[in-house]
């Protein structure tokens, strides 16, 4: 059995067609194999070597692929390890493409976008499908319909129905519908026109999932099923919510398991996971906390997506509110103002000199007093450049990411990076496993001696003044599988001060949420 599922947009992005892709993804895969593929229009290889306010964060698997935002939703929605084969970009299309033609692969023919490229997306589909062992397999295109980068996708993706059958395809066309101020009624002309653009590439949505601050009544479902050629029941509200976790319930709610089940021949059953009491117990939580998140980029939401998600992880499973309060460390001067009154601090990952003053002092304010700290990746970097210049005394103390001449490297460039020419996919990336100091606070919250975490970083914590912090108080609680490499320390003397050189809130699930986010906000609470 081999069903896919194309999740197409329209009339704005920015509408969640991540989020609902995985939602669906998250109501099959109680019984089915789901395997998730995210075909990206643009022509950068991955995201890698683009900033998060471009495309968001850039989510990094444990292969070491550097891929789109909605694989963080993907994983934490469905419960899988993803591949970064299955971000299918144009850039890698081209590449292989070249590659072919190069080599010989179409010799005698023109090369074209149909069949040649429209074949090989194709072929990259079935590819994943038969070595995942895939039941279905979920094809969310990237934009939204018009977009000209994504056309090969929706050709390709049109051209699937001829391929396996109608039985063994459903297309889902997420839209917007608007309830315009003085109208107040809810309109369904955004999604007419936008269905209409799909119905021109010929491809006929089964279901179509309407964005709306409110459910969508009946006289719109009706009209949208009218207009676009589809059943009133396929009319699913993708309701406005305070938290994505509601979206597979709300989707539940709206019947679209039944839909999908009857196009595809498919036995769904009810959703019975955990995912539901963790969702109410979030919802009625009692106790708040406020936690710092402190960094430059303003979108915070996109930009910090997988930290945000791994707090409200925590929020689910202590009954605790978390409020994220956004400190711009850009004005260094600044920082500490902003910082009154929160229960904690984090400093996450991050890329050169501007605002790292800032987020030093934010580092300094956590550690003299006494706030938990939480530190990630370029968090551990400078809470050791803190420690450094505030403990031991090493004036001027930095990062030759950030000061390439300072006297006191304590931060420096990974003896491996220091050839490293090429940008793209070139950082130390995906999963390492630490040996973890029994009896340090890490070691307790993960229980286990052995862990292992993503990441993204090319600079780590200088071994020629390993001796010098650690004299001075620092504790190294979990170091690279040689014994070289700093990859979590903590303060003992402190409720919470604790940072690692890894990513941890990329592994984070509703069920279980990551170990250094929990004790930290646990720490929080008190
Ligand atoms: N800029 C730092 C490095 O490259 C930290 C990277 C990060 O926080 N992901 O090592």
């Amino acid at each position: 059995m081999l069903k896919f599922i194309v999740i197409t947009g329209g009339v704005l992005s920015g509408l969640g067609k991540g989020i609902a892709a995985a939602s669906i993804g998250h109501l099959l895969s109680s019984r089915y194999k789901v395997i998730p593929i995210k075909c990206d229009g643009y022509l950068n290889v991955d995201p890698g070597t683009m900033n998060p306010t471009e495309h968001g964060e850039v989510f990094v698997l444990d292969d070491g692929g550097e891929v789109d935002m909605d694989f963080g939703h993907y994983e934490r929605f469905l419960n899988i390890t993803c591949k970064s084969k299955w971000n299918i970009t144009m850039g890698k299309v081209f590449n292989e493409i070249r590659e072919k033609e190069r080599r010989g692969d179409y010799l005698g023919k023109t090369v074209q976008y149909v069949p040649h490229v429209t074949n090989l997306i194709k072929e990259k589909f079935f590819e994943i499908a038969k070595e995942e062992d895939a039941e279905i397999v979920l094809i969310e295109i990237g934009g939204t319909v018009g977009d000209m980068e994504n056309e090969l996708y929706l050709e390709a993706a049109r051209q699937l129905k001829n391929d396996v059958g109608n039985d063994n395809v459903l297309y889902v066309h997420l839209t917007y519908v608007p309830i315009p101020f003085g109208a107040n009624e809810q309109k369904s002309k955004p999604t007419q026109q936008s269905v209409h653009l799909l119905l021109q590439r010929g491809v006929q949505p089964n279901i179509i999932i309407g964005r709306c601050s409110e459910y969508l009544d009946d006289r719109i479902k009706e009209k949208i099923a009218q207009f676009c050629n589809i059943g009133k029941d396929a009319v699913i509200t993708g309701l406005d919510v305070d938290d994505i976790y509601k979206i597979p319930i709300v989707f539940e709610q709206e019947g679209i398991v039944d839909i999908i089940g009857k196009n595809l021949n498919l036995e769904i059953p009810k959703d019975t996971s955990k995912w539901k009491s963790l969702v109410r117990e979030k919802e009625s939580a009692k106790d708040r906390v406020s936690i710092a998140l402190c960094g430059k980029y303003t979108r915070l939401e996109d930009s910090y997506a997988s930290v945000i998600e791994a707090l409200n992880h925590c929020s689910a499973n202590l009954g605790c509110k978390v409020d994220v309060k956004w400190v711009d460390t850009t004005d260094e001067n600044k920082v500490e103002e902003q910082l009154k009154g929160v229960d904690g601090i984090i400093v996450p990952g991050g890329f050169g000199s501007r605002g790292a003053e800032g987020k030093i002092r934010a580092v300094r304010y956590a550690r003299e007093r006494n706030v938990p700290y939480l530190g990630l990746c370029f968090g551990l970097q400078l809470a050791v450049i803190e420690f450094a210049r505030d403990v031991c005394g090493l004036e001027n103390a930095n990062s030759t990411e950030i000061d390439s001449k300072t006297a006191h490297p304590v931060v420096d460039i990974l003896p491996e990076q220091k050839t490293v020419r090429e940008k793209g996919g070139t950082m130390r990336l995906g999963a390492y496993t630490a040996d973890v100091m029994e009896g340090s606070k890490v070691f307790y919250l993960y229980n286990s001696a052995k862990v292992s975490e993503r990441h993204r970083h090319r600079y780590e914590v200088n071994p020629e003044y390993h001796k010098i912090l650690e004299d001075k108080g620092l504790v190294f609680s979990g170091t690279s599988q040689n014994g070289k490499l700093v990859e979590f320390i903590e303060l003992p003397s402190h409720d919470y001060f604790v940072a690692t050189q890894a990513h941890p809130e990329l592994k984070s699930k509703l069920e279980k949420p990551a170990p250094l986010f929990y004790g930290f906000v646990k720490a929080c609470m008190k």
